[in-house]
C-alpha cells in the first residue's frame, strides 16, 4: 500500500438489504473507478445473485482451508454458513493505490474496522445507506423480485439493522441514486 500524500479509500458500504449497496457499489465502479471486493460465503447463491458480483460463493472445502491458511480477515458463522473476505482479495487493490468499495453487514464492517481504522496507509471510511421509509424499502424489494416471505423477514430485519447507523460515519439516506452516489464519491474526496 502507498504509504505517503494521497491513500487509496477503504469505504465500508451498510444498508438493510434492498436499501441499495450493490447498486452503488457498482456504480462507484463504474462512475469513480472503485473496485468492489466482495464477501466469500460458503451459503449457495439466492435466485438473481450472481458469483463474484453479490458475493463469491465458495464450498466449505475451500472456505476451511483459507481459516486453515491464515487467509482470511475475521470471519464469522451465520446460521451454520461461513462468511469472510480473502485477505488478498482486498489488499491487493490497495497496494496498487486503488480506491475499493466493501458491501457488509454491521459484522463485517466491525472486523474490518478492527484491522484498518488505523492503518494510515488508508483513508478508512464508513457509510450507512438508509432507504427513504420503510415504505419506499417494500417497493424496491417487490420490484426486485424477492418472493413475498423474504420480504416480510428483510423488512423485519431492516429495523433491527438501522439501530446500527449510528456506528457508521455518515448516514445517508438513498433517494435519489445519482445524488447518493456524488455525495459518497465527494465524501470520499473524489467527487
Ligand atoms: P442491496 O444490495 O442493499 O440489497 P440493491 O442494490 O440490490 O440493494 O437494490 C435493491 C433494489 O432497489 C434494486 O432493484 C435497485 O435497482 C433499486 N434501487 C437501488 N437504489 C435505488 C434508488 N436510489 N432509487 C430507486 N431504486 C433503487
Amino acid at each position: 500500500m502507498r504509504s505517503e500524500g494521497n491513500p487509496p479509500i477503504l469505504l465500508v458500504l451498510s444498508a438493510p438489504s434492498g436499501a441499495g449497496k450493490t447498486t452503488i457499489a457498482r456504480e462507484l465502479v463504474r462512475k469513480y473507478g472503485f473496485v468492489h471486493v466482495v464477501t466469500a460465503t460458503t451459503r449457495p447463491p439466492r435466485p438473481g445473485e450472481r458469483d463474484g458480483v453479490d458475493y463469491l460463493f465458495v464450498d466449505e472445502n475451500t472456505f476451511r482451508n483459507w481459516i486453515e491458511e491464515g487467509q482470511l480477515f475475521e470471519w464469522v458463522e451465520i446460521y451454520g454458513y461461513l462468511y469472510g473476505i480473502p485477505k488478498k482479495h482486498l489488499l491487493k487493490p490497495l497496494t496498487e493505490g486503488k480506491d475499493v468499495v466493501l458491501t457488509v453487514d454491521v459484522r463485517g464492517k466491525r472486523s474490518i474496522e478492527k484491522v484498518f481504522r488505523n492503518d494510515p496507509r488508508v483513508r478508512f471510511l464508513t457509510v450507512f445507506l438508509l432507504p427513504p421509509s420503510l415504505d419506499v424499502l417494500k417497493e424496491r424489494l417487490l420490484k426486485r423480485g424477492d418472493p413475498p416471505e423474504k420480504i416480510r423477514e428483510r423488512l423485519e430485519k431492516a429495523r433491527d439493522e438501522l439501530s446500527y447507523a449510528k456506528e457508521y460515519d455518515y448516514v445517508i439516506t438513498n433517494d435519489d441514486l445519482t445524488q447518493t452516489v456524488r455525495r459518497i464519491a465527494q465524501i470520499a474526496g473524489r467527487g
